[in-house]
């Protein structure tokens, strides 16, 4: 995947019911359509709901994928999905550090990039969040802090990075209410460009965090900015539509 198409995720995060899984597939697939939408636009939903989506999505432009991966194969790690079994449900992203796993999952960085790796092993695209806390911001971290997230996933060579989306999501604008100005989310993507190896260039780089209908588009008209990572507004299909619209 490139950033020549706009790239529009939804994340759902442990929320959805088979009933409300249905209703809002169906009205993001009627509105899209109605819409006349052009982005690439995918569903990341919590794992045992993938059969389901996989049938309601199947043969449409929607794809779909899982929250997180296991950095293993197989075997003895209870509680663990691994890359190969989200692909025979058909999924073909796995979100990958994301700041909630990160923080309330004590997951590493180095963790994150094995999750990456063990992902697109078997073809799925990892998402790779990275992304600074408010104290961290506060304190001028914020370059230094993404490049530390960046590290190990860069370490495992340009062949990954290249087949990689990195969203960017600044933790304290995550489900708050508070969006990064474009300014300032540009600023960080246009950092993270800068430190992509060369045949990596132009992967997607998405914007997460309080996306919604009314700043959707600002966002994604910045330079590098090439789509959104999209959580609590993925859930009412009209605004989820409305974002992959802008
Ligand atoms: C997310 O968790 O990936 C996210 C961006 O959430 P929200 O849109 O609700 O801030």
């Amino acid at each position: 995947v490139t950033r020549a198409n706009k790239l529009v995720i939804g994340n759902w995060k442990m929320n959805g019911s088979m009933e409300s899984n249905h209703a809002l597939l169906d009205g993001v697939l009627v509105g899209l359509e109605q819409a006349g939408c052009k982005a690439v636009v995918a569903v990341c939903s919590p794992f045992p709901y993938l059969a389901q989506v996989a049938g309601l999505l199947k043969g449409t432009a929607v794809s779909w994928g899982a929250q997180d991966v296991s950095a293993h194969g197989q075997g003895a790690y209870t509680g663990e999905v691994s890359a190969a079994m989200l692909s025979e449900f058909g999924c073909r992203w796995a979100i990958v550090g994301h700041s909630e796993r990160r923080a309330m999952h004590q997951e590493s960085a180095q963790l994150v990039a094995d999750k990456a790796e063990a992902a697109a092993t078997v073809g799925l695209t990892p998402v790779f969040c990275v992304g600074e806390t408010l104290a961290e911001r506060e304190a001028d971290r914020v370059q230094s802090v993404i490049a530390a997230q960046l590290a190990p996933l860069f370490a495992k060579g340009d062949d990954l990075v290249a087949r990689t989306v990195v969203a960017y999501e600044p933790v304290w604008a995550i489900g708050t209410g508070k969006t990064a100005s474009p300014e300032q989310a540009q600023q960080v993507h246009g950092f993270i460009r800068a430190q992509l190896p060369a045949s990596a260039k132009s992967i997607p780089l998405l914007y997460g965090g309080s996306v919604k209908p009314d700043n959707a588009a600002t966002l994604f008209a910045m330079d590098d900015i090439d789509g959104g990572l999209i959580g609590g507004a993925a859930l009412v299909a009209k605004d989820f539509v409305a974002i992959a619209a802008a």
